[in-house]
């Protein structure tokens, strides 16, 4: 029986992957699940998942099978654990009769360490037969929530994956995910029938993640200025609406971006090449709404961008959560206004949903403009609203998040408050706050003659305040429930029953005030993807990733499943010289070693 001092296991992490050791959790989960035991995994992204099952897969007898959700998930999967050396295959409907044949003639002689499998393949009473001939080594359950109801991802096939466990109860099983909310978690451990597996709960943080978001003043050009600092790279740009993503895709692509649009109601095929081209070339910018991200197993996205704001706190963290897979330093970044807002309050209120449901909405939808408001630590706001008490360290916080890195300033806007609240009222408490502010800065435009508000007494009371910061105080005065959106009907702002203590002197409003220098400041910060090597190193680095892209090609896989950035790195500050000094590179195992370990070297030889 394998332990994390176990030679076994360790040795086969540092052979077979090329790691050094092993992360987090990830040493218990392989001995408990290589010792036949249950297991719930829960770990964020890009935590290590995969080889909580791939290693106890190597280490028992017989075969584990895969359940995925995902064609092109699996087929990643299987690709990467190949070029390790691994015997891994996938069954799914890309392949043809005789294909398929020849893999359930391996699985049979017990010929492979791996097969992964959709689900509605899985139950079919042929493949279930086909099982029962099988050397089985353990099931695992990959993404795991798609058996929850609740999620975006639901697969009602998920819920009949408990007749594994009734037909082989004496085979292990191993569930994994990274969603973070407890209801979801526990519903897999029921659904699943996994009451009894261990769990093993990892914090959520993504600590190479770094957290901003920026007040919308003009989205495209705060989004191209942003961009500066991931010239080359690929990232992925959230937008609310299918024709907002058209537009955006066209805007960079317009200032020299690498940019593709996607969304559920482009031509399919089209879809399908924008979403290929994101994965398989590099610098890739997707532009996408959130119909675009299930299973985009992509490590190398150094940015995930909101140009409007998510619909929740749990969107939010899954979509920026694939940004940094691999660990690298990468950005997630939103840009948000009361225009969002409104808009948002106005979809949900107009939704078909009863009215349970979008109190719900509403709920999750103050939970993250909480988020964003917020003058505290990102990462602690975030993984709250997960259970998880993050404590960023004393003085400095987590240092890796706008509010951390700059600490936001508080300004007391009581009178600003007051007048703004005043003006709303007087003006019938049925005006955006573009309009509101136009009185209030003492406007003469057509429509503020038009209702007669030239003529009230706050007409003109806030020449001492820009539109700008205006804008953040009506922003904030909505978010902080001082006033509300008439959501049914056009969006106007009114008064809410905590507006009198504000107006009555009763109640202090601080806010906060986001200096323009903070995001200039940001817009500069350079992350090439080799910053962090020295001058020397870089035209060795450069050819490197020729080399991968080359070697990509020629076998049509994506570079990342060859090499990451990471370890391509490593070899350029290194320039090992011979297979031994390659061999202690992370990420080169025994299988990278024999494939590719003399193309490497003589690349780093002939680098002068
Ligand atoms: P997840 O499925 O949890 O999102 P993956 O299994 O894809 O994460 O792993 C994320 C990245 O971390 C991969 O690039 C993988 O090679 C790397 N990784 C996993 N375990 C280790 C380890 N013990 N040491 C170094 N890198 C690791
Ligand atoms: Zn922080």
């Amino acid at each position: 029986m394998p332990s994390p001092q176990d030679p076994r296991a360790l040795e086969a992490l540092q052979r077979v992957f090329g790691h050094a050791a092993f992360r987090g959790a990830q040493a218990a989960i392989v001995e408990h699940v290589a010792a036949g035991n249950d297991a719930l995994v829960l770990m964020p992204t890009g935590g290590g998942k995969s080889l909580c099952y791939q290693l106890p897969a190597l280490l028992r007898e017989g075969v584990a099978i895969v359940v995925s959700p995902l064609i092109a998930l699996m087929q990643d999967q299987v690709e990467a654990l190949r070029q390790l050396g691994v015997n891994a295959a996938f069954l799914n409907s890309t392949l043809d009769a005789a294909a398929a044949q020849a893999i359930e003639r391996q699985l049979l002689a017990g010929d492979l360490d791996l097969l992964y499998v959709a689900p509605e393949r899985l139950l079919t009473p042929r493949f279930l037969s086909l099982l029962e001939r099988a050397p089985l080594a353990l099931f695992a359950i990959d993404e795991a929530h798609c058996v929850s109801q609740w999620g975006h991802d639901f697969r009602r096939e998920y819920r009949e994956l408990t007749i594994l466990h009734e037909r082989w109860p004496q085979v292990p099983r191993i569930a994994l995910t990274a969603t973070a909310d407890p209801p979801t978690q526990r519903e897999i451990a029921e659904r699943l029938q996994l009451e009894d597996a261990r769990r093993f709960v990892s914090s959520f943080d993504r600590a190479n993640i770094r957290y901003t978001v920026v007040e919308k003043e003009n989205a495209k050009r705060q989004l191209l200025e942003f961009l500066k600092a991931h010239t080359g790279e690929a990232g992925i740009v959230y937008c609310l609406s299918r024709r907002k993503v058209e537009e955006t895709a066209q805007f960079l692509a317009g200032h020299g971006i690498d940019a593709v649009p996607y969304h559920a109601g482009m031509d399919a095929e089209l879809r399908a090449a924008n979403q290929r081209r994101f994965l398989r070339a590099e610098g890739v910018v997707v532009v996408a709404t959130i119909a675009f991200g299930m299973g985009i197993d992509k490590p190398d996205v150094r940015f995930v961008a909101h140009v409007d704001l998510p619909k929740s706190i749990e969107g939010y963290y899954q979509e920026t959560g694939r940004a940094g897979r691999d660990g690298e330093p990468a950005d997630a970044w939103m840009c948000y206004g009361l225009g969002d807002l409104v808009l948002l309050r106005q979809m949900i209120e107009q939704s078909e949903s009863g009215d349970e449901r979008k109190r719900l909405e509403h709920r999750k939808l103050d939970a993250l403009v909480g988020y964003c408001e917020s003058m505290r630590c990102r990462r602690r706001v975030l993984l709250a609203n997960f259970g998880e008490d993050y404590v960023p360290a004393e003085g400095e916080g987590c240092g890796n998040c706008d509010n951390c890195l700059q600490p936001p300033q508080a300004w007391d806007a009581t009178e600003a408050a007051q007048k703004a609240l005043s003006c709303v009222y007087r003006s019938g408490q049925r005006f955006g706050a573009a309009h509101v502010i136009d009185i209030l800065r003492g406007s003469d435009s057509e429509k503020v003659r038009q209702f007669g508000h030239d003529r009230l007494s706050t007409h003109g009371v806030g020449t001492d305040l820009d539109a700008r910061t205006w804008r953040g105080v009506f922003r904030q005065l909505v978010a902080h429930g001082l006033l509300e959106v008439d959501a049914e009907g056009y969006g106007g702002l009114r008064l809410t029953a905590a507006s009198r203590a504000v107006l009555k002197g009763e109640q202090r409003v601080l806010l906060r005030r986001i200096s323009a220098r903070r995001e200039r400041e940001r817009s500069v910060r350079g992350a090439a993807p080799a910053a962090d090597l020295a001058a020397a190193d870089q035209p060795l680095f450069e050819a490197l990733r020729e080399l991968r892209a080359r070697l990509a090609r020629e076998q049509n896989v994506p570079a990342y499943v060859i090499f990451h950035d990471s370890t391509l790195r490593q070899i350029a500050a290194r320039r090992p010289a011979n297979e031994d000094e390659l061999a202690g590179i992370g990420g080169i195992g025994a299988g990278k070693l024999a494939r590719y370990g003399v193309a490497v070297l003589e690349t780093v030889s002939g680098s002068g």
